[in-house]
């Protein structure tokens, strides 16, 4: 008997109605499971995910919603040999496995870790800086970003069932909204387990994740403009999809990240022999075998000087042929199946294309026996063109499998035209030494793909590899690639935000976004905010220093001590004859190092370390015989761990009439 799986909808597990669809072994096609959908009111769905899921989480701040990724991540972990076991029937190997199982709760930790490094204990992120609207400063403007009151509908692809849906739930959460994910039919017992895991975990907000196991009915339907899909899968279903006249007539965001054309560029400095050419090699076969080569980024085009094209067949065909295919449980395994029959039926059929086109085998046969009996097995299978420019189909036609077509190239000029023929991809490398060829290539280049790699000798060793998308970096790419982006870091979770101009008073933005600004009231306090803990400190808490006064004997004994003699500071006759100065003024560094003179607080305490100063104004010259004295206001807080946080604070410089001298932002790591 085969198990069921079940969508997880309005937090209870509910099988589907109706006809099943049976899910295979990729290793024996034996039956894994049985899945479906029918029944389900998907409109219900998104009611629950916008009434529910929304407002639990819009409750927390970023801090607290980082800190329930990181209790996924952590869920995951514990319990990933469940999904290591399940990994084998998709055809992975452990190693695949490890991409799709830890990467993912990788991506949950990394995401967990920018959202309490770089975003604010708070409900609302401030989008740059305010912009001043008035003469008197009354009125001003300030971009927000706040949650999208929607559900955010993911649609995976099947080769990554865990890390594919980690990725897109991760900025989602962080951003505050809630999510229905929808993976791939044949891998779904794979995200389904990972789903359970955190459903198991109790540290979700009800209504925050639903997933459908099947087809998603008339979901689409019912999307408004407050929703989000995400998708990733093939070219075609994503065009389907984004033409929906729902989609169309609410606007409804859409972000696609589809099958691309990824390229790997031998430069033209790297011939046989240099470590260049060895690294291209072992790139564009890690990149053919990996999971199959069933990896949106893999390289499907290897781009070689000409006269090094031989040289390049010769070695990929040698580490290709010791590539053992077989069984993905078997610990002497270095590529397993493909997902599914028809999946490898596709691939084949895709090389019959590329051959009809004009390209030829050159290693690897695909009409090969399967390495079980039953199982979705095909070899590696490289092939080659010598004319790239009339073999159109390389540049077209995707075979989703361990499959790659080497070809030449004449030039610099001409390998970045081959690179961009692809019409946009997610992913390429250049192997190369030359500076100057990198320059002149990524120039060429970098408007037709999401993310690129320079690799050479120098960064091999610690390279992440042609093929992975990093949670910090963007991952997709412009045209045939979808022309999305999703993570790179905060930047993927502002996906999920709307951005909005607020105009009005600094006082009003301070209270609308619960951060202070330049203008709005600061509340003085009496006790020195060094000696408080992050936790006392309010945003806006002010500590007004005494004033002193700046003699010629101090700028001269700064310019003695520092050895900074510039004739500003030293010669009243070139300072007058200067446009600026009316005579000698202090040092901009002797006015930074007088504040910290007069706010700081020497004990040792709650503020542990100053770690920078950013947006470093000097607005009006300080003369000898001017006073100054010192403003120093909370800005805002964020954890950088459960010991450590950063307190971001507003520093005022003033003169003996209240004129601002100075401003620039203290950053000071602090005991939260
Ligand atoms: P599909 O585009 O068919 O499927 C991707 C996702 O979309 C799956 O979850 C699928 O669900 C879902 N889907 C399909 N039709 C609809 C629909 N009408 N409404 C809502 N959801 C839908 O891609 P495949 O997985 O079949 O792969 C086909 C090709 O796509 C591959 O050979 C490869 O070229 C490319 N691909 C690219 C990937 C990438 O990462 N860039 C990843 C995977 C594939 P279901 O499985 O239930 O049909």
């Amino acid at each position: 008997m085969t198990v069921q799986l079940l969508n997880y909808a309005f937090d209870r597990w509910t099988p589907g109605e109706g006809k099943l669809a049976e899910l295979q072994s990729a290793i024996d096609g034996a039956p894994v499971a049985t899945t479906g959908s029918g029944g389900i009111d998907f409109g219900e769905m998104l009611k629950h995910a916008r009434d529910v899921g929304g407002p639990a989480l819009r409750k927390l701040t970023f801090h607290e919603r980082a800190r329930v990724l990181k209790a996924l991540g952590q869920a995951i972990m514990a319990r990933k040999e469940e999904l290591y076991e399940l990994n084998y029937l998709t055809g992975a190997t452990r190693k695949d496995g490890w991409i799709d199982i830890e990467g993912g709760a990788g991506t949950l930790f990394s995401f967990s870790s920018k959202g309490r490094r770089e975003l604010p204990d708070a409900h609302v992120l401030m989008d740059g800086a305010v912009e001043p609207l008035s003469k008197s400063g009354s009125f001003v403007g300030q971009h927000i970003y706040t949650p999208l009151q929607g559900a955010a509908v993911h649609i995976n692809a099947f080769n990554f069932p865990v890390w594919g849906m980690l990725e897109k739930l991760a900025p989602t959460f962080l951003a505050g909204v809630p999510a229905i994910v929808k993976p791939a039919s044949s891998t779904a017992y794979l995200t389904e387990a990972a789903v359970r895991i955190m459903t198991d975990s109790g540290v979700l907000p009800t209504g925050a994740l639903q997933l459908i196991v099947g087809g998603v009915g008339d979901l689409f339907d019912h999307l408004t403009g407050q929703d989000v899909v995400s998708f990733t899968g093939s070219a075609s279903t994503a065009l389907k999809l984004r033409t929906h006249p729902t989609v169309m007539r609410e606007s409804v965001r859409f972000i696609a990240e589809q099958d691309s054309l990824n390229a790997s560029v031998l430069g033209p400095d790297a011939a046989p022999s240099t470590p260049e050419f060895d690294l291209f090699v072992r790139e564009v076969a890690i990149e053919m075998t990996v999971k199959a080569g069933q990896k949106c980024t893999a390289i499907r085009r290897a781009m070689a000087p000409a006269a090094y094209l031989d040289a390049v067949q010769q070695a990929l065909a040698e580490k290709l042929a010791s590539t053992k295919v077989g069984d993905p449980r078997s610990a002497d395994t270095r590529m397993g199946a493909l997902v599914s029959l028809s999946q490898r039926d596709d691939v084949r059929q895709k090389i019959a294309e590329l051959e009809a086109a004009g390209a030829r085998i050159v290693a690897g046969n695909p009409s090969a026996d399967s390495a079980v009996a039953g199982g979705a097995f095909l070899p590696p299978v490289l092939l080659r063109t010598d004319d790239p420019w009339s073999t159109v189909a390389v540049h077209d036609v995707e075979p989703f499998g361990p499959v790659s077509t080497i070809m030449p190239y004449r030039d610099l000029d001409d390998a970045i035209a081959l690179a961009n023929r692809g019409k946009g991809s997610l992913a390429l490398s250049l192997f190369t030494h030359s500076a100057d060829a990198a320059r002149d290539f990524i120039g060429g280049a970098a408007a037709y793909h999401g993310r690129m790699l320079v690799i050479d000798r120098t960064n091999s060793k610690e390279s992440t590899g042609h093929g992975s998308p990093l949670p910090v970096l963007v991952h997709g790419g412009p045209g045939r690639a979808g022309g999305g982006e999703e993570m790179g870091g905060i930047r993927g979770v502002k996906h999920y935000m709307q951005r909005t101009a607020i105009q009005s008073s600094p006082t009003m933005i301070a209270a609308i976004t619960g951060q202070y600004v330049p203008g709005a009231p600061k509340h003085l306090i009496d006790v020195h905010p060094f000696r408080r803990t992050m936790s006392e400190l309010e945003i806006g808490d002010t500590w007004k220093t005494e004033s002193r006064t700046v003699s010629i004997a101090d700028i001269e004994h700064f310019a003695e001590f520092t050895g900074d003699k510039f004739y500003a500071h030293m010669d009243e006759e070139a300072a007058k004859a200067s446009p600026i100065f009316e005579g000698r003024v202090a040092h901009g560094y002797l006015i930074l190092s007088f504040a910290a003179g007069l706010f700081v607080d020497p004990d040792p305490g709650p503020v542990l370390a100053n770690t920078g100063l950013e947006n470093l104004r000097f607005l009006i010259p300080l003369y000898p015989g001017d006073s100054m004295r010192v403003e120093l206001s909370v800005r805002s807080k964020s954890l950088k761990s459960e010991e450590t946080g950063v307190v971001r604070w507003a520093v005022e410089v003033f003169n003996q009439k209240d004129e601002l001298v100075a401003t620039y932002d203290l950053l000071t790591e602090n005991v939260p």
